[in-house]
């Protein structure tokens, strides 16, 4: 217990770096409406970068500094699926996500990158995903740069919004792995959960409880383990997916004929709680975090 103890205290004062997808716009008055969108993992850092107060990179917005954050959007389940989140909302005439007809190239206005991310949202591929937009500006401001399609006007119900300050996101973040609590579950106990159960899965050969097959267990990112302290369900990512997926289709939670790639939520097998899947994901890179 002493060592879980330590490793949490650990991940506790230690930042984890999630990926974050950020816009980013122009104050310079020669480039009014002008963004930018990029990921990274440090953004504070980054933008810094962007208005030369740091050396190095960014060297394709260094005439239109400087500039100031509009929006973060986190909680993607991967670095991979950040950058190709980034590349859809970048390139709208390209991308298979979103009507890419109603969008042209090198179109770098403010108010388009808004419409793009408000579309992005709502697609298909993106709906059902837990994503956090932060919005850095205010939300009058926000509204009026945002024109006719705001992203925050018909937002998923999955999806969570805050605004505020720099500071406020550290502070979200900084929460990012206790959202008050989880099923009940208080932040510290989670840590100590986590660990736990890492322990325990790693003693013997370690297996899905869905397919059977083997689980890489320090390949943390391909599965995932129940929310439950108490209960040891353990399985590969996908295979968790596709039974919420079964789950949600019988009890009609989703009533168009679409097939969603992700779920909402879904009942473990074994102890039968209820499991937010974009908690089960956060809850996976608290282990990533915390065992890496
Ligand atoms: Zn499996
Ligand atoms: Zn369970």
């Amino acid at each position: 217990m002493s060592n879980s103890k330590e490793s949490s205290d650990y991940v506790l004062n230690k930042r984890y770096e999630l990926d974050v997808v950020y816009l980013l716009r122009s104050a310079n008055p020669a480039y009014k409406n002008s963004a930018y969108i990029g990921t990274t993992p440090t953004p504070q850092k980054r933008l810094r970068m962007h208005n030369g107060e740091l050396a190095a990179g960014a060297k394709r917005t260094k005439s239109r500094r400087p500039w100031e954050f509009v929006l973060l959007v986190y909680g993607f389940p991967s670095k991979i699926a950040a950058f190709q989140f980034e590349w859809a909302w970048q390139h709208p005439h390209r991308t298979r996500h979103i009507d890419s007809y109603s969008y042209q190239k090198r179109d770098n206005q403010i108010d388009t990158k808004l419409r793009v991310l408000s579309d992005l949202f709502c697609s298909k591929s993106y709906c059902r995903w837990p994503l956090h937009l932060h919005i850095m500006i205010s939300l009058d401001e926000f509204n009026k740069i945002s024109k006719k399609s705001s992203p925050i006007s018909n937002l998923p119900k999955n999806f969570r919004i805050t605004q505020g300050s720099f500071d406020t996101y550290l502070s979200e973040t900084g929460n990012m792995y206790s959202f008050a609590d989880i099923n009940g579950i208080p932040k510290d106990l989670r840590y100590a959960s986590q660990f736990n159960k890492f322990e325990k899965i790693k003693q013997k050969n370690p297996k899905c409880n869905l397919c059977g097959g083997i689980i890489d267990i320090m390949n943390h990112e391909t599965y995932l383990t129940c929310l439950s302290t108490s209960c040891m369900y353990t399985s590969h990512i996908l295979c968790l997916a596709n039974l919420f997926l079964a789950q949600e289709k019988s009890e009609k939670n989703h009533l168009s004929n679409d097939e969603p790639l992700l779920p909402i939520s879904g009942r473990c097998p074994d102890c039968e709680q209820t499991l937010r899947w974009g908690d089960l994901i956060d809850t996976m890179h608290l282990r990533r975090a915390l065992l890496e």
